[in-house]
């Protein structure tokens, strides 16, 4: 720990108290940089490599602005146009997840999505939203 790469980390410590740091959407941003860069090995395509350089650069400026308000605004944007996008991939994930035991479906009233245990004949199924009955195969 007291090696050059203990006393390196404890230096990078103490010069990052009251920066910001990583958050979602200095990932996000990091993420869409490597996408870019994998994309501008494309010919014809390779000026997203500045756009991905550019986007790197904005996310380590982030991390490393004192500006805490600011990037807790930029932060709270973020988390809410990424929510909805965030809820659906968590629902196509758990679908996989449960795609043997669980039957999903959408409600035609209200268009939420429903589960069915699989293997259980055919169910009578009311919405919890808006109360629409239908008779569904599990
Ligand atoms: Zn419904």
């Amino acid at each position: 720990m007291n090696g050059f790469f203990g006393r390196m980390q404890m230096r990078l410590a103490g010069w990052m108290q009251g920066r910001h740091g990583t958050d979602g959407f200095s990932n996000f941003l990091v993420a869409v940089a490597f996408v870019l860069l994998i994309l501008s090995m494309v010919p014809g395509l390779d000026l997203l490599s500045w756009v991905s350089l550019a986007l790197l650069a904005y996310s380590l400026v982030r991390c490393c602005s004192k500006n805490l308000a600011a990037r807790e605004r930029e932060n709270a944007a973020y988390e809410r146009i990424a929510a909805k996008p965030k809820r659906q991939v968590g629902l196509l994930r758990k679908k996989w997840e449960n795609r043997k035991t669980t039957r999903y479906f959408t409600c035609k009233g209200c268009g939420q999505t429903l589960s069915v245990p699989r293997g259980k004949g055919t169910l009578r199924v009311v919405c919890p939203k808006c109360q629409t009955e239908t008779t569904k195969k599990s």
